[in-house]
């Protein structure tokens, strides 16, 4: 798989402030904040790349931190790209990745004019949401997040969901599912908690546990195609697409796009490979210092990551899942206090699993095309 340096995602991190807080967070508590200044920068180094390399689909993406804190910087920047793409704006798409308590009516209108992606962090409904979701008085952010969902639908305007599967949702993925319908939501992505820190460790789920769950959501998935309700989940889209031979997410590449097809903008000022790789030692260069985005290529933070997939673990030599592997995500084998040249223990365990489990689902019913 290709180890080209070329990337076509930029995250930016304006400030890790949020106004909620959820026990599993791993944003590193910091009010820093990226000054117009250095998004002015940021927005060059980006029109920069996109032009050299004639660029057709390139996204940037705000994270947090809550972004819409600080919606006004956001608009700097987009001004700003626009007038420096001089109406090619069609190769670059912006992104929010929102907790969702903040969308009035004002900012909908903004979005909607600016032709913004919504991602929205729901864990499900009220119940288990609220489990982990809360803001800082302890109160649950469901019922305004419900609200704000139905007021960007009502507007023409489809939000994704990233939804943590825990402790205490990962055997309720069916529930999750409906409840997303009811809602009139068409695309949610489950992923598996990342024991980052210490309460997020509590939560943690172990590989069979997500397998069980991905087993469950592939099922209800098919059960609701038979009844006519077209939604994606996007894990098992990535994961059937995977064996089909189509690539639908960076993070299963192998080296995965940390670094190669994505930069992070952080809020510290520094540049790193990947939002989940926000560690000392994966700082790849100060964002001022960078007069070119292909000055990262011969980053010795980059070369590590590429290296790491060089020397594989001898389990692996003879591994019939090999091929589709990528030995897991570098923050999940940091996180097992694993050597990081090594494989992700939990990785290797669900992605056997699911691996051999969709794969005879495939097999046997050709019609479930859940990566379609
Ligand atoms: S470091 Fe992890 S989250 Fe980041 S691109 Fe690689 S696999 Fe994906
Ligand atoms: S599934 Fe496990 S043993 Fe097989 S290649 Fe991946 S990490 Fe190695």
């Amino acid at each position: 798989m290709s180890s080209e340096f070329i990337p076509t995602l930029f995250i930016i991190k304006i400030s890790n402030d949020c106004n909620l807080k959820c026990d599993y967070c791993y944003a590193r508590k910091s009010k820093k904040e990226l000054s117009e200044e250095t998004l002015a920068h940021i927005a060059n180094l980006i029109v920069k790349w996109v032009k050299k390399k004639d660029l057709k689909r390139v996204k940037i993406g705000f994270l947090g931190g809550e972004p819409f804190l600080f919606a006004e910087k956001i608009e700097f920047f987009i001004s700003k790209l626009n007038s420096l793409m001089n109406g090619r704006n069609d190769a670059i798409s912006i992104a929010i990745q929102t907790n969702g308590t903040l969308l009035t009516k004002e900012k909908i209108r903004w979005i909607k004019k600016r032709k913004i992606t919504i991602g929205i962090s729901l864990d499900g409904p009220k119940e288990i949401n609220d489990i982990a979701r809360k803001f800082p008085n302890g109160n649950g952010s469901y019922n305004i997040i419900r609200e704000n969902i139905q007021n960007l639908i009502k507007a023409g305007i489809e939000p994704r969901i990233i939804t943590v599967i825990h402790k205490y949702n990962w055997n309720k993925t069916t529930e999750i599912i409906n409840h997303f319908v009811d809602l009139g939501i068409k695309i949610f992505r489950f992923n598996p908690i990342l024991p980052a820190n210490k309460q997020a460790r509590e939560l943690s789920i172990t590989p069979n546990q997500f397998f069980e769950a991905m087993k469950e959501t592939y099922n209800t998935l098919k059960t609701l195609r038979k009844q006519g309700i077209e939604v994606i989940e996007k894990t098992t889209r990535d994961y059937a697409s995977l064996l089909r031979g189509h690539l639908t997410n960076m993070c299963l590449k192998d080296p995965c796009g940390a670094g190669l097809n994505m930069i992070v903008f952080n809020n510290d000022g520094w540049i790193y490979p990947c939002d989940m790789l926000i560690h000392e030692e994966f700082k790849m260069s100060p964002i001022g210092e960078i007069k070119d985005i292909s000055e990262l290529k011969r980053n010795e933070v980059l070369k590590e990551l590429i290296n790491r997939r060089e020397i594989a673990p001898r389990k692996c030599t003879n591994c019939i899942f090999k091929t589709y592997c990528n030995g897991g995500c570098p923050a999940r084998i940091l996180s097992e206090e694993s050597n990081r040249y090594s494989v992700s223990k939990w990785h290797c365990e669900f992605f056997q699993k699911y691996l051999t489990y969709l794969l005879l689902n495939l097999i046997n019913s050709q019609e479930d095309k859940l990566d379609q």
